[in-house]
């Protein structure tokens, strides 16, 4: 058997282990590192070849994206990751990067339970740095920080030690007063303010594929000298292999970020504006496989050969083959031809998708990105409202 059947055989067993998985966004300002890093995290499960990752750019599927060489739809990508021990599946939902897209954002964002906001360190946090961070609060997603670009400042603009700490300590600050103002009033979010110290942080190169965490440094013994030191002396490839960034960030992912049975009693009441006291809610609360199918579509890509395809998270219930669905805003019900998952950008196709998954199917002719397509019918969830940027200035 190859080593992609091998992983997609993982995906699906894990599929069935909703403690194990974890629905995540990379959201960042345009530019700040996200397909970079996106790339490294594929490559580092193995999904696209080491080599590649940064030049193949696998998020960017549509053409016009590499044109203009930015991340305007949001593509999906599943892949494991073993932690602790255990293995991982790691749905990931590319967050368009662009400004004028923020409706898009928000839309991945609801798919998602956690969101890894990347930084630039040498910009530090941009207005849109805000925005996404909005988006991702709103929806009751909880953030992490990576810090990109720190080779930069070790060997660009020459930082010393205390100069990098310094400002790595400052874009910190930055980001957590962000969280801090728009928490506050969120009764439903415990503290989500980023630190060092609790490992919700990470930094380093995703152009260089080297990243460290405060517990990547303990496991690996690794300190800021030393990686300092390598980054100088250009021996980037050894920093790599000493403490890869793919590892470090999967890691973080995997520790810190809720999975599905833990987020969505939480999220649902947020997200969803339907009737708290019905069979339907429990079972999107509780995750629950066998209950009504509800699954919200984030999504539609185009495939040379299937077609149409929608993507997006399933709720609850299960999706398969066959299933008549009714979509919101439309009559009658349109029958699922199939269900896959997409693997380092192509789909798969899986005999069945459980709840607490992100899911890619075929067959939903009527279906828009922001449909709620479901088994009974039901109150959609909340029409999406677009986000819009705002006016901050950087001194
Ligand atoms: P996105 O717009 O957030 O998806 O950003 P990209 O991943 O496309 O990266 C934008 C630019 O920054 C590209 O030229 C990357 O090669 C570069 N870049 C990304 N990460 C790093 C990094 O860690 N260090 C350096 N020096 N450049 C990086």
């Amino acid at each position: 058997m190859g080593r992609r059947k091998k992983i997609v055989q993982e995906c699906e067993r894990l599929m069935d282990e909703p403690e194990n998985i974890r629905n995540i966004a990379i959201a960042a300002h345009v530019d700040h590192g996200k397909t970079t890093l996106s790339d490294n995290l594929l490559a580092g499960a193995g999904m696209i070849s080491d080599e590649t990752a940064g030049e193949q750019l696998a998020m960017d599927t549509e053409e016009d994206e590499q044109e203009r060489g930015i991340t305007i739809d949001a593509a999906n990508v599943s892949m494991t990751h073993e932690y602790e021990g255990t293995n991982h599946l790691i749905n990931l939902i590319d967050t368009p990067g662009h400004v004028d897209f923020g409706g898009d954002v928000t839309r991945a964002m609801r798919a998602v339970d956690g969101a890894l906001v990347v930084v630039d360190a040498v910009e530090g946090a941009m207005p849109q740095t805000e925005t996404v961070l909005r988006q991702a609060l709103r929806e009751g997603v909880k953030p992490t920080l990576f810090i990109n670009k720190v080779d930069r400042l070790i060997s660009e603009l020459q930082e010393g030690p205390e100069e990098m700490q310094e400002r790595l300590l400052s874009v910190i600050r930055d980001v957590n007063e962000l969280i801090r103002g728009m928490t506050e009033d969120m009764d439903d979010v415990d503290d989500w303010t980023v630190s060092v110290e609790d490992g919700t942080v990470g930094f380093g190169s995703a152009l260089y594929k080297w990243g460290v965490s405060m517990p990547s440094m303990q496991r690996t013994g690794m300190d800021f000298a030393e990686i300092m030191e390598l980054e100088r002396a250009d021996k980037r490839q050894e920093l790599h292999e000493k403490t890869p960034l793919s590892d470090v960030v999967l890691d973080m992912v995997c520790e810190h970020f809720p999975n599905p049975v833990d987020a969505q009693p939480r999220r649902i009441p947020r997200i969803w504006r339907g009737d708290d006291d019905t069979e339907l809610a429990e079972g999107m609360r509780l995750v629950d496989e066998d209950g009504e199918v509800v699954f919200m579509v984030t999504d539609i890509s185009m495939d040379p050969h299937a077609g149409e395809i929608a993507s997006g998270r399933v709720f609850s219930g299960s999706l398969e083959k066959g299933q008549e669905l009714y979509v919101s805003g439309t009559a009658g019900k349109n029958r699922i031809q199939s269900v896959g998952v997409f693997m380092g950008g192509e789909r798969e196709e899986v005999e069945e998708v459980p709840a607490g998954n992100i899911a890619a199917v075929t067959g939903l002719k009527d279906a828009i990105a922001g449909s709620t397509v479901s088994s009974v019918e039901m109150t959609p969830f909340e029409s999406i409202e677009h986000i819009s940027e705002p006016v901050i200035t950087k001194s």
